[in-house]
């Protein structure tokens, strides 16, 4: 977004005061001075008058310079002395101020052919407020991906029902989509898909119409019941994936063509709540905000130092700890585990700040640096 417009369109003054001619007010600090006020300008009036030597006009915040004035009095170093005999208005100034005292000068915030937002600017409410200042009414943006979210599994309910043996409440679904829409995300709730390959394969197809991409939680291990694999190995063109990394090992990635022949990426999230987590913040969330042009598309990441140990044993695989953090009074990130780490334990991750990244082998001792990915 390049600038056509200036900010501020004019000149004006920045407290309530008095426009005066500095020169004319020299030395009032000293011994204060009347003069007559010759005008009074509000916000979003037009000046009428320029003011001259032994003159002042009473001013408001945001108002016009009036011509002649070359620095604003604040109304704090004034006193009225109101209407005099001969009919004339004084104010009594008690301070000398420098040339452009309390003005921004026209422009002094936005020139014209200022480069404003260079592609990949994320429009937070700030910039939204700029737009608006200099009439920018019309932007291109990448607009947000629309993703279809789906948890699957016979064993899922949400429905508030008493829950029969076998049954657990519906989780993930719930939690990603509160996720996606935190990404920045339009989110498109598919519900709770049971394991039938023709059901899935019908909800998978229409997602495909209807979305720019698609989350799935579940299905995506070594089980006999791990439809969304079957389903995909058979109508995606599939990346599938074991990650070397714990919690979060089984993911499906892979593209789902619709009628209008533009692939749709699929992310498919193991069923595990917090494996769910993780998988979606190392995995999908980089590459939704890829799709929507993000510059940035990770998490922060800040070397942290453990208050604790931290043991793994050594698996091949790298480690993701989910930790509560905070900054200390050395000025570093100090991490503790939440709690329990189990990839089914999600009351434990939920009020995790960070994930700490274990490397292969015998984990980190208590003031060690380790590598922080903040969640939040
Ligand atoms: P799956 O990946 O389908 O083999 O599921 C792995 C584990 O996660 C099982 O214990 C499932 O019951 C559980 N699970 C799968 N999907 C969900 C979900 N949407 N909400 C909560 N738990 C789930
Ligand atoms: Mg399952």
């Amino acid at each position: 977004v390049v600038a056509t417009e200036i900010v501020p369109p004019f000149a004006n003054t920045a407290v309530d005061g008095y426009a005066v001619r500095a020169a004319d007010v020299a030395g009032a600090d000293a011994e204060p001075v009347d003069r007559v006020v010759v005008g009074e300008i509000a916000a979003g009036a037009a000046p009428d008058r320029e003011v001259g030597d032994g003159e002042a006009v009473r001013i408001m915040t945001g108002a016009p310079m009036p011509g002649g004035a070359d620095a604003v009095v604040m109304v704090e170093d004034s006193e009225r002395l109101g209407v005099g005999e001969d009919g004339v208005e004084r104010v009594r100034l008690s301070a000398s101020v420098p040339v452009g005292a309390a003005i921004r000068p026209a422009g002094d915030d936005v020139k014209v052919g200022d480069e404003l937002f260079p592609v990949g600017t994320v429009v937070t409410p700030p910039v939204e407020g700029v737009l608006a200042s200099v009439n920018a009414q019309n932007v291109e943006v990448y607009p947000r991906v629309t993703v279809a979210v789906l948890s699957t599994g016979d064993e899922l309910i949400d429905d508030g029902s008493p829950l029969e043996m076998g049954q657990i409440r519906e989780s993930n679904r719930t939690m990603l989509a509160g996720m996606l829409a935190e990404s920045g995300c339009d989110v498109v709730d598919l519900g709770i898909v049971p394991d039938d390959e023709a059901e899935l394969e019908r909800v998978l197809r229409s997602a495909a119409e209807e979305c720019d991409a698609i989350v799935s939680s579940g299905g995506v291990s070594m089980g006999d019941y791990d439809v969304v694999k079957a389903v995909l190995g058979r109508i995606a063109d599939m990346t599938w994936m074991q990650m070397a990394i714990k919690p979060a090992k089984p993911f499906a990635f892979g593209t789902l063509t619709g009628s209008d022949g533009v692939p749709v990426p699929v992310f498919g999230l193991p069923g595990n709540p917090v494996s769910s987590l993780v998988s979606y913040e190392l995995m999908a969330r980089p590459a939704l905000r890829q799709m929507m042009g993000h510059p940035d598309i990770d998490r922060l990441r800040l070397r942290a130092v453990t208050d604790v140990d931290l043991n793994r044993r050594p698996d091949g695989k790298t480690h993701f700890a989910r930790v509560n953090g905070s900054f200390g009074d050395d000025g570093r990130y100090h991490v503790v585990p939440v709690g329990a780490q189990g990839s089914h334990q999600l009351a434990a991750t939920a009020s995790a700040d960070a994930m700490v990244v274990l490397t292969d082998g015998d984990g980190a001792s208590a003031g060690d640096e380790i590598d922080a990915i903040l969640l939040r």
